[in-house]
C-alpha cells in the first residue's frame, strides 16, 4: 500500500514549479521593470544569414546523420542559391525535366462502377 501512496502529494503541498522564465523571482524582477537574469524564451536577436543557414544545416545534421551542405560527389561545400517553394510547380518541373528526373504521373483509372443487388 505504500508503494501506491507515495505519489500521493501531503495535504497542502505544492505540486506546480516553475522554474526560468516563469519562476516567481523572474517575475518580480519584470514586474519591477529590471531585466531578469534569464532570458525572455523570443528575445533571443534573430541570427544574421550566415548564422541561420549554419543553424538549418547542423539540425539536418543532427536529424539525419547527412551535411546536406556537402556535395555527394566531390565533398565540397555547396551553397544555397534559390528557394523554390510548393507553388513553383512549372520551375520545378522545368529543373527535373532538364536532370532527367521528371516522370509523367500514370493516368487514374476511373473508379469501379458498383453493382447494386437487389433481392
Ligand atoms: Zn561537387
Amino acid at each position: 500500500m505504500a508503494e501506491v501512496t507515495q505519489h500521493v502529494p501531503d495535504p497542502g503541498e505544492h505540486l506546480i514549479r516553475y522554474y526560468g522564465f516563469y519562476s516567481n523571482k523572474s517575475r518580480g524582477l519584470r514586474a519591477k521593470g529590471q531585466p531578469a537574469s534569464t532570458a525572455a524564451p523570443n528575445s533571443a536577436p534573430a541570427p544574421s544569414g550566415k548564422q541561420a543557414r549554419k543553424r538549418w544545416a547542423a539540425l539536418i545534421k543532427q536529424v539525419y546523420e547527412i551535411d546536406p551542405l556537402s556535395c555527394p560527389n566531390c565533398g565540397g561545400e555547396m551553397k544555397v542559391i534559390s528557394f523554390i517553394e510548393r507553388n513553383q510547380s512549372a520551375v520545378i518541373e522545368r529543373i527535373l525535366r532538364h536532370c532527367g528526373l521528371w516522370e509523367e504521373a500514370p493516368a487514374r483509372a476511373p473508379p469501379p462502377v458498383r453493382q447494386t443487388v437487389t433481392v
